[in-house]
């Protein structure tokens, strides 16, 4: 999509730093990271958020990258976060669904 800044790192337009790529998902650092590691999976086609998801095999996929990402990388057994955001009230900035992964610390609860 035009003016997606998530479509144009899917296409090389705007460089990532890429930890994983497939034919349907794609994962990458985050620019802002709010851990010491965070990275997020987000769909090669263009979904702008949860309330628009309906590909159940797609939505998994980018749950399970994550998992397999967190493992290569070595804090999976410690633990992380997965966060989706969705819309206003998420905190959703980026209209390109994506599933954040944080890990390295120790997380909190409740969120702000
Ligand atoms: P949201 O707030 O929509 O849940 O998350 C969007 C995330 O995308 C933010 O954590 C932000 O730091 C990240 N982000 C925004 N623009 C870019 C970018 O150009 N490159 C990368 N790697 N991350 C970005
Ligand atoms: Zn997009």
């Amino acid at each position: 999509m035009e003016n997606c800044i998530f479509c144009s790192i899917i296409k090389g337009d705007i460089p990532g730093d890429i930890l994983y790529s497939d034919d349907r998902v794609l994962a990458f650092k985050d620019v802002n990271a709010q851990a010491p590691e965070h990275f997020l999976v987000i769909p090669k086609e263009h979904i702008a958020n949860a309330n628009d998801a309906s590909d159940e095999a797609l939505m998994g996929r980018l749950s399970i990258t994550a998992a397999n990402v967190a493992k290569e990388r070595g804090f999976a057994e410690k633990g992380y976060r997965l966060v989706m955001n969705c819309n206003e009230y998420g905190g959703q900035t980026v209209s390109h669904i994506h599933l954040h992964c944080l890990g390295g610390r120790q997380m909190t609860w409740p969120p702000g």
